[in-house]
């Protein structure tokens, strides 16, 4: 009953021919409805700026950590974060992964937000639990250091999925590591291929560029099923694409606010809420 699926705005998730599209350029996601909605044992990770934990559309699917009790002041899982209740922000090594930019809240939104109620959205899948996992800062830049802590934090809570709608940087010897951890512990890791228009098979865009069987490289796709202008590609490096053009999700301006992005950012959490709806 969301309205911004009954209204059509969600065309990732089922294209009828909406705003010139074409009909069926989806991920036939009311067929997989009828299959499974999600599970509240999966957890997925969005590795990003932070999720606004306390949105009308994200709160109810947020993950809960067991092992802390919430503002307490205490590490209660010696973990090393204080009142990390939902996840963390591996910037400042607190507990508070609170979202300042936006973008963490939008994956975390097209990957599950709240279904038939909480708001206009609804996700890929409609139970999950959401981890976040903040190490892009409010202006969207972060280091790989963070980002490793985010991976080994994920690892250690038992995330099945991990969701990476970010890039940048070489390979890194140290990153790999982190992801072979998580193939090792069984945890898929999704990632953005990038927005630069370039053949990733030619120039390797990281952590989507990285080997292991658990990575999956994801383009983008708009409402025709076409490549969308800026999103890399690769006929070895990418594995498939998703929607990622004018997608419509959760942001962090409050906790009712949406908005429209362009990206492969919003294609990847399109995978990774789907992978959460085949593992339940
Ligand atoms: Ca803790």
């Amino acid at each position: 009953s969301d309205a911004a699926f009954t209204d059509g705005r969600l065309w990732g998730l089922h294209n009828t021919g909406q705003s010139g599209g074409t009909p069926d350029a989806d991920l036939d996601a009311p067929a997989a409805w009828d299959l499974t909605t999600g599970s509240s044992e999966v957890t997925v990770g969005v590795i990003d700026t932070g999720i606004r934990y306390t949105h009308q559309d994200l709160a109810a699917n947020m993950w809960v950590n067991p092992g802390e009790v919430a503002g307490n002041g205490v590490d209660d899982d010696l973990n090393g974060f204080v009142d990390d209740v939902h996840g963390i922000n591996a910037i400042t090594g607190s507990g508070n992964p609170m979202d300042d930019n936006g973008h963490g809240s939008h994956c975390a939104g097209t990957i599950g937000a709240v279904a038939n109620g909480g708001g206009p959205h609804v996700g890929v899948a409609w139970q999950v639990q959401l981890m976040a996992l903040k190490f892009l800062a409010a202006d969207g830049s972060g280091y790989s250091s963070d980002a490793i802590t985010c991976i080994d934090y994920a690892i250690d809570k038992g995330v099945d999925i991990l969701s990476n709608s970010w890039g940048g940087g070489g390979y890194s010897f140290a990153m790999a590591a982190a992801v072979l951890r998580a193939q090792a512990a069984g945890i898929l890791f999704v990632a953005a291929a990038g927005n630069e228009g370039n053949d990733n098979d030619a120039n390797a865009s990281y952590p989507a560029g990285y080997t292991m069987a658990n990575v999956i490289s994801v383009a983008a796709l708009d409402r025709h099923d076409q490549l969308a202008y800026f999103s890399n590609y690769g006929a070895t490096s990418v594995d498939l694409g998703a929607p990622g053009v004018d997608i419509f999700s959760c942001v962090s301006a409050s906790d009712s606010s949406y908005a429209l992005y362009n990206g492969t950012s919003m294609a990847a959490p399109m995978v990774a809420g789907l992978a959460g709806l085949i593992l339940s």
